[in-house]
C-alpha cells in the first residue's frame, strides 16, 4: 500500500461518499431495472493490465455513479423502510474504512491482542448498555464475541448444544435431537439446524396465533417437549425470538425458559432487530427473565448505527462453544499465551465461530459506543419509535386501513381493511381479494420510487411492513411516506372497483 497514492485515492473514494449522502433522496430508492442490465454493460473479463489512463480508480468511480448506482436499492435512503433497517454512521463507516485499512486478521489473541482484548471489551460494554444479564457477560462468567450475522449465531449455539448434548448421550443418537421455534422464527434457525444436522421431522415450528399477538406459546412449547420425551426423542434448543421479522413480536422469556426448565435445552434469543431497544430502559421488559438463557443475539448493523455487518453473540458457557468450535491441534496457530489460561482469560476467537479469519469489527462497535454513547444510541432509537407511532396514528386516522396486529418497536404493520376492497370482493365472496389488493398496493407504493416498504404475511393476512429506522429519516419522511400510500390507496382502490 503505498501512503501517498491512498491519501489520494482515499479523498475520491470519501468525496465520491459524501456526494452520494448529499444527494441520496434525489434516486428512486428501489431500482426499476430489469434482471441482467448490469452484466450487459460490463466486458465478459477482467483487464489483463490495469486500464489506461493515469487513474483508473476515478474511471472505475465513474462507473459506480453511471452504471452501478441506477440498479442499486438504495438502503440509506431516507424513504427505505423495507424489512429492517441497516444503519449507518459516520463514525460506523469510517470504522469499516479503519478496519479494512488496517487488515488485520485476529484469530487468535497473539494473531492481535489489542483487536481481540478490545471485541471482550465492546461486547461487555453493549451488553451493559442494552441491560443484559451479568451472567452473559464477560465480567460475570459469560462472554460474547463480534459475528457477522445472526444465522452464524445460530449455527454456532446450536453447534454447541447439540456437542454438549451429544456427549451425554452418545453421538448415536443425534438423529433423536430435536429444536424449537415458532412459525414467526427467522428462516435463519431452520437453515442452522440442517446444517447443524438436525432432522427435518425433528424441527418443530410452533404455530402461533392472533390472539397472543403471534409470540411463541409457554404452554404449547411445554406440550411439545413433552410429547417429544415421551417418544423417546431428546429436547435439544429453543430459539426464541425478541422482535420477529415479520411484526416485531416478542416470545415471552420467562415463561418460556420456565416451560422447558429441567428438561435440558439449551436457550437462544435471537433479538436481531429489537435487541437494540433495550438500550432504553423503558424497552428492556422485552427482555426479562433473559436471566435464564444460555446465549442471546442481536445485530448492531440493524438499529444501533454500526454499518454492516455486525452481529454481537453472548454466552452464558463460552466453554460450551470453543468445546465445539474449537480447534487445538494446529501447530502454526499454537501459542503459549492460548495455552496459558485454557482459552478463559486469553480469548482465541477463531474458536467462537465457524471460520479462522475474522473481520476486526470490534473496532466499528468502539467507535460508534464512543462517540455517540449510550444517552446518543437512546435518543437514536426513541426518535425512530416516535416517528412510527406517528405513522400509525396516521394509518388508523385513515378509515380505509386498519392496522392489524400491534405496533412494536419502529414497525408498523398495516393493511387496506377488506371493506374498503370494495364492492367486488363482496360479489364475488373472494376472500384472497383483500390480501391481492394490498400486494397491489405495495408494488404501487415501491413502483413510484418515493417509497419503500416490505410486507408479511401473518395468520393468513398480508400486511404491508412500515420500518422505521434509517439514520436519515425525518418525520417529513415518514408523512411524505404516508401520502405515497394514500394516493396509491386510491388509484388501487379505483381499478378495482372498475
Ligand atoms: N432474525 C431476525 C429476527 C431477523 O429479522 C433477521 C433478519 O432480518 C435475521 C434473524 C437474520 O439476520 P442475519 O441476516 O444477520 O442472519
Amino acid at each position: 500500500l503505498d501512503a501517498d497514492e491512498f491519501r489520494r485515492q482515499g479523498r475520491l473514494v470519501v468525496d465520491f461518499i459524501a456526494d452520494y449522502y448529499t444527494r441520496i433522496d434525489e434516486h428512486p430508492v428501489r431500482p426499476a431495472v430489469a434482471p441482467g442490465f448490469l452484466a450487459r454493460q460490463l466486458p465478459d473479463t477482467a483487464p489483463a493490465r490495469p486500464e489506461p489512463g493515469d487513474d483508473a480508480l476515478a474511471a472505475a468511480l465513474r462507473d459506480v455513479r453511471d452504471l452501478i448506482l441506477p440498479g442499486v436499492t438504495h438502503w440509506q435512503s431516507p424513504r427505505h423502510f423495507a424489512h429492517f433497517a441497516a444503519t449507518a454512521s459516520n463514525v460506523g463507516a469510517l470504522g469499516e474504512a479503519l478496519t479494512a485499512g488496517l487488515n488485520i486478521n485476529p484469530f487468535t489473541w497473539a494473531a492481535s491482542p489489542a483487536a481481540t482484548e478490545l471485541e471482550v471489551v465492546v461486547t461487555d460494554w453493549l451488553g451493559k448498555a442494552l441491560h443484559l444479564p451479568e451472567s452473559l457477560l464477560f465480567s460475570g462468567g459469560g462472554g460474547a464475541t463480534l459475528l457477522g450475522t445472526s444465522c452464524e449465531a445460530m449455527l454456532c449455539t446450536l453447534v454447541a448444544a447439540r456437542d454438549r448434548k451429544l456427549a451425554e448421550i452418545g453421538e448415536e443418537r443425534i438423529g433423536d435431537l430435536v429444536v424449537y421455534c415458532s412459525d414467526q422464527t427467522h428462516f435463519s434457525f431452520q437453515k442452522a439446524a440442517r446444517i447443524a444436522g438436525i432432522r427435518r421431522g425433528n424441527y418443530r415450528e410452533i404455530p402461533t396465533s392472533r390472539e397472543s399477538g403471534f409470540t411463541l406459546s409457554p404452554k404449547a412449547l411445554r406440550a411439545a417437549v413433552r410429547a417429544d420425551e415421551a417418544a423417546g426423542r431428546v429436547p435439544l434448543f429453543l430459539c426464541a425470538t425478541v422482535g420477529t421479522t415479520p411484526t416485531a413480536a416478542v416470545d415471552p422469556l420467562r415463561e418460556l425458559c420456565a416451560a422447558v426448565a429441567g428438561h435440558g435445552v439449551w436457550v437462544h434469543v435471537d433479538a436481531a432487530y429489537a435487541g437494540a431497544a433495550c438500550v432504553c430502559p423503558e424497552f428492556r421488559h422485552a427482555i426479562a427473565g433473559a436471566e435464564a438463557v444460555d446465549s442471546f443475539s442481536t445485530n448492531p448493523h440493524k438499529w444501533l448505527l454500526a454499518n454492516m455487518d455486525c452481529c454481537a453473540l453472548w454466552v452464558r458457557r463460552p466453554e460450551a462453544l470453543t468445546a465445539a468450535l474449537g480447534t487445538d491441534h494446529d501447530v502454526i496457530l499454537k501459542d503459549p499465551s492460548s495455552e496459558r489460561d485454557c482459552g478463559r482469560g486469553v480469548v482465541d476467537y477463531k474458536d467462537w465461530q465457524v471460520a479462522l479469519s475474522r473481520r476486526f469489527r470490534a473496532l466499528k462497535l468502539w467507535l460508534v459506543l464512543r462517540c455517540h454513547g449510550v444517552e446518543g444510541l437512546r435518543g437514536f432509537v426513541r426518535a425512530h419509535v416516535r416517528m412510527a407511532a406517528a405513522f400509525e396514528g396516521m394509518v388508523r386516522a385513515d378509515a380505509r386501513f386498519e392496522v392489524p396486529v400491534p405496533r412494536q418497536f419502529a414497525l408498523v404493520c398495516f393493511r387496506l381493511r377488506s371493506a374498503a376492497a370494495g364492492e367486488k370482493r363482496a360479489r364475488d365472496g373472494d376472500d384472497a381479494e383483500p390480501n391481492e389488493l394490498n400486494r397491489r398496493l405495495l408494488e404501487a407504493v415501491n413502483a413510484t420510487g418515493r417509497a419503500y416498504m416490505s410486507s408479511a404475511v401473518v395468520g393468513g393476512t398480508y400486511v404491508l411492513r412500515c420500518a422505521i429506522g434509517n439514520s436519515l429519516t425525518e418525520e417529513r419522511h415518514v408523512r411524505e411516506a404516508w401520502c405515497v400510500v394514500q394516493e396509491q390507496a386510491t388509484v388501487v382502490l379505483a381499478a378495482a372497483a372498475c
